[in-house]
């Protein structure tokens, strides 16, 4: 209270008055006797955050401590009531919990997006480097810290192209984040060649492949060494050759677009698939007496499954099926969001093929065609839809995603982690994030 108080009242008037932002801040003798300590509240003060990031330098921002205080902290642990997080050089060195004081909102793990194609217009199979980065700047605007660029079935040229650029961006987001709010790129999602002619969706025909260890690893030499996840439909001849040679690899094979039945799919699970890409959609419907790759899928308790959770995809009451038939440690919320989003309606592109956009909905010829949902009204329509705490929503968008790849260092919240946020205020709703200690 005593802090927010203070900063409040402090932050309109730096914010008038820029140039004195970093005097202030060192001659106020902010936190016991720390004269370079900056303390913000995540919530009532954003306006001190607004007027830091434009006045302070990056070397300036470094080497100050920051506090962030919130009613709670979300934490794959648990809940931390009334964090106090000391932050220094865009990481967190110190979670303690102070006594109840008047600090609103919840601060909880950015998301994690393993399915997405593009945003504003660029589709990632033809992006160049500045497009992806436009694409990343949008996607942290939905609290989106880091994502798997994912790919279309296409031309044999425009998917190595694609790669090459994809390995580019995520090359150079190695290097410790970018300077600014923008998702970060952190492996390729190869949706395509490798899927079935009977449940393609839009995935153009002529360009659809059968499995191939040997095509894989061209793919894989072209990307650097970057793919982390691949669709394939299991049933297709070689698809279990190709399954143990991707996953030993360390490659995570996820079934989707797919026609495959029970037995066929539980055969990829013995073989490595660990996961199943946009489950309900492009794949063969749930039968009682042959259960066929959903059945399999919300069966088996080791594999994890995505849904597109924007209400067209996927009607609800399958959702909360979804929802208890996978659970809170398997189920992934992915976007399948393609070029339109953040876009108004009209004709955009998915790799190769025109996609219409009419009141939220895309369609190619007829079919569903990627979405143009986002990450935030994902976990919006998923609290909605099942009545799921916010931890709970978080979760499906960040540490389940993270853990089904092997990498949960990048939506941990702990001492040593970036320090990366979505903020939420009492009401539920995302309010905005923390990228690197910074507020966006
Ligand atoms: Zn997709």
């Amino acid at each position: 209270m005593f802090y927010r108080n203070i900063f409040a009242r402090n932050g309109i008037y730096l914010a008038r008055r820029p140039a004195a932002i970093w005097a202030q801040s060192h001659s106020f003798g902010l936190h016991a006797g720390v004269s370079s300590r900056l303390v913000l509240s995540a919530f009532a003060d954003g306006d001190v955050f607004a007027g830091c990031n434009w006045v302070v330098s990056k070397e300036e921002w470094k080497a100050m401590l920051t506090t962030l205080t919130a009613r709670r902290l979300l934490t794959d642990n648990g809940e931390i009531e009334y964090p106090v997080l000391t932050i220094e050089d865009g990481r967190i060195v110190q979670i303690e919990s102070s006594a109840p004081n008047g600090a609103t909102g919840t601060l909880t793990a950015p998301f994690f997006d393993i399915h997405v194609h593009g945003a504003r217009s660029y589709d990632f199979m033809a992006a160049t480097l500045a497009e992806i980065a436009e694409v990343g700047r949008f996607l942290a605007g939905r609290g989106v810290g880091h994502y798997l660029p994912t790919t279309v079935t296409g031309p044999m040229d425009t998917t190595l192209r694609a790669l090459e650029s994809l390995a580019n961006a995520i090359e150079e987001g190695q290097s410790g984040g970018f300077d600014e709010a923008r998702a970060i790129p952190v492996g390729v999602h190869l949706e395509g060649p490798f899927v079935s002619h009977i449940k393609r969706g839009v995935h153009p025909a002529a360009c659809i492949l059968e499995p191939s260890v040997e095509l894989f690893d061209r793919f894989q030499e072209v990307a650097r060494g970057h793919i982390r996840l691949m669709t394939l439909a299991p049933e297709l001849p070689h698809a279990l050759e190709l399954i143990e040679h991707a996953t030993s690899r360390g490659v995570r094979v996820t079934m989707g677009h797919s026609n495959a039945t029970s037995a066929e799919t539980l055969e990829a699970i013995a073989a490595g698939a660990s996961s199943s890409t946009h489950l309900f959609n492009a794949m063969r419907p749930l039968d009682h007496r042959e259960p066929g790759i959903l059945g399999a899928v919300l069966d088996r308790e080791d594999v994890y499954a995505e849904a597109i959770c924007d209400g067209v995809h996927v009607d609800p009451a399958i959702i909360r099926l979804w929802l208890k038939a996978k659970g809170e440690e398997r189920a992934i919320l992915v976007t399948d969001g393609m070029s339109a989003t953040g876009m108004p309606d009209g004709t955009y592109m998915l790799g190769d093929f025109q996609v219409e956009v009419k009141n939220g909905v895309c369609l190619s010829e007829g079919t569903l065609a990627g979405s143009v949902l986002t990450m935030d009204k994902a976990v919006a329509n998923l609290r909605r839809f099942t009545g799921s705490s916010l931890g709970v929503a978080v979760r499906l968008a960040s540490r389940n995603p993270a853990r089904m790849l092997g990498m949960e260092h990048l939506t941990d919240v702990k001492t040593g982690s970036a320090a990366n946020f979505n903020l939420y205020d009492e009401a539920g709703n995302r309010a905005g994030s923390i990228f690197h200690g910074r507020r966006s």
